[in-house]
């Protein structure tokens, strides 16, 4: 392979300057090019040039609004150029989506996960995404990336699931999952990860930049976290610590990674159901609890019912010491919360502010905002496509001019 001069690396950078910039605001012109990415025109003019005679992007024609003026010329990314499939595994189902190279929507279908061990989930994983191609009646080939999501801890480099709360320290190589046919280049990532990038990417949409740094907290069976940090390359820094198995309590209650006395053995669903109904902390958690029983309980706590009032306090409360850990480590930011339990925000809120204002890093900055986000499907999906495409971006930009200029 030759080495890449300067100015060719310079060159790829712009062009995936020039791709995010067409992702973040949708068809642009090209002086809206030039605004929103500061290049100057000649280079845009050069870049788009060769980014549409490698039919990565298009041109049409936008008719002129007013009097008969010219038609603006916009610039897209080309819908067939390649396509995207995100899977998104929760605790009872798994989703299949199917995304063209332009980000539109073209496919989506959900299955339960069915029981059995590593294996058996590997091979339904496998047999659905060959019916996503199938479905569509797209080449297997034509898929650029397959982006899967988990709760759980995912290798920091390897599409690999190192811990989760359904298959515990048994690992799950996705990687495993596409074999023959199949071309694409398989990422796993952290569902709360996803989240906060999406998170930072919608305050750079639509604040102009926003807030610098930001963590999600996602509420549910499982406690997650994700911290996102606009980083000066642009590539905003995101990363999942291990919120929901720290400890809150020294040998507490039983939690369902094997430990004693984690934040999730104390605010996960089960945590609560276990409260409200005082049974003994080391008694082993359910796998799985359903919302209605949880809003059972809620419905009691709101009429006055004490037991169920303490669950979600204590289960504020462990939320709140944890964050209050997390800001003392990485200091001041605003938190945002999502996921099925920010239904029961107005019991948990005492108990997490309770948690924060002993902190002496509170104490000086203040509370950090405390925002509910509830609609966490599409913000996981959304933190999916970024992730995604600014992958395939790179790559295709890389491969495509590599291919061009060995051909000239
Ligand atoms: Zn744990």
């Amino acid at each position: 392979m030759l080495a890449k001069s300067s100015t060719e690396l310079v060159r790829q950078q712009n062009s995936a300057l020039v791709l995010s910039a067409l992702r973040r605001h949708g068809r642009l012109a090209h002086t809206e090019i030039s605004d929103a990415t500061g290049l100057a025109s000649a280079t845009i003019s050069s870049i788009t040039a060769d980014l549409e005679r490698a039919r990565i992007i298009e041109k049409s024609e936008q008719q002129a609004t007013v009097g008969r003026g010219r038609p603006r010329v916009l610039f897209s990314q080309r819908r067939n150029c390649g396509y995207l499939i995100t899977v998104i595994i929760s605790s009872d189902s798994i989703q299949y989506s199917l995304v063209d190279y332009a980000g539109t929507l073209l496919d989506r279908f959900t299955e339960p996960r069915g029981e059995g061990g590593t294996a058996a989930f590997l091979a339904a994983i496998s047999a659905a995404l060959i019916r996503v191609a199938e479905r569509s009646r797209i080449d297997r080939g034509s898929v650029l990336l397959v982006s899967v999501s988990s709760k759980g801890l995912a290798h920091p480099t390897e599409p690999v699931l190192v811990w989760s709360p359904v298959f515990g320290s048994q690992p799950v190589d996705f990687a495993a999952a596409l074999k023959d046919g199949w071309q694409a280049k398989v990422i796993l990532n952290n569902e709360t990860l996803l989240v906060a990038g999406a998170l930072l990417e919608r305050e750079v949409k639509t604040r102009g930049g926003g807030e610098p740094v930001l963590a999600a907290l996602s509420l549910g069976h499982s406690i997650g976290l994700g911290i996102a940090r606009r980083a000066p390359a642009g590539v905003p820094e995101i990363s999942a610590p291990n919120f929901g198995h720290m400890l809150h309590m020294p040998n507490g209650g039983l939690c369902r990674c094997g430990a004693r006395g984690c934040v999730e053995a104390y605010a996960g669903f089960y945590a609560i159901l276990r409260a409200a109904f005082e049974v003994p902390m080391d008694t082993i958690p359910a796998k799985f609890v359903p919302v209605a029983e949880i809003d059972k309980i809620a419905t009691r706590a709101r009429q006055g019912n004490r037991m169920a009032q303490l669950a979600f306090r204590h289960a504020g409360a462990a939320l709140g010491f944890g964050l209050s850990r997390l800001l003392s480590l990485h200091g001041p930011m605003p938190v945002f919360i999502t996921g099925p339990g920010t239904r029961y925000q107005d019991l948990l809120q005492a108990g997490i502010e309770e948690g924060l204002a002993q902190t002496h890093v509170v104490r000086l900055g203040g509370m950090p905002t405390l925002t509910i986000v509830a609609d966490e499907p599409s913000l996981v999906f959304e933190g999916h496509l970024n992730l995604a495409f600014s992958i395939v971006d790179q790559d295709i930009i890389g491969s495509r001019q590599n291919m061009q200029a060995a051909g000239e």
